[in-house]
Formats: structure tokens, sequence, C-alpha cells
């Protein structure tokens, strides 16, 4: 049996409703935002429940963007996640800005005791990722945002439709940055991104910089750039938008499964703890073995048909591209444990109980054998 990571395929195995909608746009010729990218706006700040949605060109965009609209600038310092998708780090880097990086919880997600240790009197934001489709402890994140007059923006790239304390991840900080790209668990035909906030005055900025700083056809306000959501893109996502409940429910309900089974296995697989005020979206699912057998476990799975990932295997900031921030092993010692130890299955709304349970079956097998 085939346990496939990318279920695209299957996604868009019925796409004439999506090219229904493009033949009726290229009667308007209206190709840049547009109805549909305004419609995409508005569904989508109704799902996540912020008052403004704004499209832009990708995840990573998003993220910037929304640091550059709240005043994040060259020389200032972003605290963010040691553990998450280099996008983070990007977004923080392209600004000129400095990533100052902090270990993990047990559950992927920023250490919110260690961002105090962290502030400098240069420090101007805070970037919480929700990696994986968890949340980060936003409580404890925002009472020290606000006692050191700190921006919180958050990566919820990976966690649409997630919650922490029955609010939705993206609704907690100034602005959050969610992703399109098609690995997420909202995935368009190739690069968008969106950034949602309650504030007025950072949506007019951010509307303001994804399109050349321009007021009008005729003024232009501030510096900006081209970063517009490509009026395709918000096609294609006005067809998926109201599917969000499925996907999430079903990625949800298929990680109970592996959690099921794996939780008997407690001699050999460790799960992260499931945090009963947390609605984790499961856009990855992952559970941690011995890091001496982690790479044959990996190996063991490909080999029989399961499209088995780790997420990821060097921690990002001992990554060659990042040495300029100079760190070292043993700086980040739960991000570098879960670099070693983590694995990733395919949990996505596509998969079918046989193919969870066979993946399953494959993962009793390699440790009946040890
Ligand atoms: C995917 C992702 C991004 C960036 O998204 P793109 O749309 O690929 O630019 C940022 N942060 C995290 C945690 C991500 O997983």
């Amino acid at each position: 049996m085939k346990v496939r990571y990318s279920y695209l395929p299957q996604q868009f195995a019925d796409p004439e409703p999506i090219f229904e909608e493009i033949r009726k746009l290229l009667k308007t010729g209206d190709f840049t935002l547009g109805k549909e990218v305004a419609r995409f706006e508005a569904s989508f700040a109704e799902l996540i429940g912020t008052k403004y949605a704004i499209g832009v060109g990708s995840g990573t965009d998003a993220l910037k963007i929304a640091l550059e609209a709240a005043g994040v600038k060259a020389g200032d310092e972003v605290i963010t996640a040691a553990n998450t998708f280099i996008a983070t780090v990007g977004a923080i880097h392209e600004l000129g800005a400095r990533p100052v990086f902090v270990d993990a919880t047990p559950y992927y997600t920023i250490d919110a005791e260690k961002i105090e240790a962290a502030i400098t009197p240069k420090t101007k934001a805070i970037m919480p990722v929700h990696f994986t489709g968890e949340v980060a402890d936003m409580k404890p994140i925002m009472e020290i945002a606000k006692k050191y007059n700190l921006h919180v923006i958050e990566d919820a790239c990976q966690s649409i439709s997630a919650a922490i304390d029955g609010k939705n991840a993206g609704t907690i900080g100034l602005a959050a940055g969610f992703s399109l790209h098609p690995l997420k668990n909202l995935n368009v035909w190739g690069d968008a991104g969106v950034i949602v906030t309650n504030s007025d005055e950072l949506n007019k900025k951010a509307r303001l910089i994804r399109n050349h700083g321009m007021k009008n056809r005729d003024e232009i306000e501030i510096m900006g750039r081209n970063s517009r959501l490509d009026t395709l893109q918000a096609i294609v996502g006005n067809w998926l938008l109201p599917q969000t409940k499925f996907i999430t429910d079903t990625r949800i309900a298929n990680a109970k499964k592996y959690d099921d089974r794996l939780s008997q296995l407690k001699d050999f697989v460790t799960l992260a703890p499931r945090r009963a005020n947390v609605r984790q979206v499961y856009h990855l699912y992952m559970f941690e073995v011995d890091p001496k057998v982690r790479n044959d476990l990996v190996k063991f799975l490909l080999d029989n048909g399961v499209d088995a990932k780790v997420h990821y295997p060097i921690p990002l900031p001992l990554q060659e591209g990042l040495k300029q921030f100079g760190h070292k092993r043993g700086d980040f010692p739960l991000t570098e444990r879960q670099a070693d130890r983590v694995v990733s299955l395919p949990v996505d709304q596509h998969l079918t109980n046989d193919q969870i349970q066979y993946a399953l079956d494959m993962v009793e097998k390699f440790f009946k054998n040890i």
C-alpha cells in the first residue's frame, strides 16, 4: 500500500468549478486585486474572526509586511522560535532586523518562559510560531509584550483554524500571517498569503505596502512594493475556503487515530502533550523516537510505501546559511533534541482509514523487529 505525502491531485481532482470562475474572470479582465480578492479577504477575515484580512503574495510576505506595518525596521530585534521553518526568519531578516531565537516547548512552539531573558533595548517585536498546527502559549507571551511594550505578530502559517483558550490562532497578537502555499492546510495553486488584524491602522498600512504604497491611482503615500494576492489564486482560495471545516476536522480525526495506536507503543514512541485548552489542527503529525533508530525508522517506512518525513533534521539556528547569528550546538537544547527525534506521517483529509492503519502497522512492525 502507498501512503503518499502529497494529496494535491486528489484535492483538485475536479477543477471544473474553478475553471468556470476563471473563464468568467477572463471576460472582465479584472486580473489584479478586484472582486475575487476582496471576496476572499472578506471570507478569510470571517473564518479567522478578525476585522480585516489582507491578501498578499506569500506567507513570508504576510509576516514581513505585518512586521513592517507594525514599525519594525533595520537594526531592530525580533524574538522568534528556534524551531520553525526558515520563512519566519527570512521575513525578519529581509527587513534588516535581527532574529533572536528562543528554544521550544515539548509541543514545538516557543517557550514563553525563556522570552524575557532574550529581550534587549533593541527588541521591537515577538513573533511566536504556531508550529505544526499547535498554538504558542499566547497568554504569557501577550503579558510579556505588554510589560516591555513589544508588538506581537503571530506566524500562523501552519495553523488555520487552530485555537487556544477558545481564541483562534491569528486573532491574539497585533496581526498574524497565514500561508496558502500548496503544502499548507488551505492551499492554492502557487504562492499566496494573508495578513489578519483587528487594527485599523495596521490594516491601512499593510494595504498600502502590498500595492506600491499607492493611496489611489495618482498618489503614493509611503514606499511600498508589489505583493498583491494574485487574483487567480484568490479564485482557488474562494473555492477552497468553504472546505476549511472539513479539512480541519478530518485532520484532527486522523491524528486521533494515530494517537490511539502510537500511545500504546510507550517504550518506543513519545507524543507531545495534548493540551486540553488547544485545538491543534495537525498541519504536521509528529511523534518522537530514540535518535539511534530515527533514520532507520524513516527509511523502513519509505521502503514500505509510507512517505514519512522529518521536520526538520537540522535545527534552524545551526544551519550553514544562518551562521552569521553565531549559534552553536547546545544553545537550544530542546529544539536540537527534537531535530534528532521527530518523524512526521501524512495526516491530510484525503487519507483513507486503511492508509492510516497501514502506516501504523508499519511503525509497529519496525519496533517489533528491533
Ligand atoms: C510556510 C511557512 C511560512 C511561509 O509561507 P510561504 O507562503 O511559503 O512564504 C512561514 N512560516 C511558517 C512556519 C511556515 O510553515
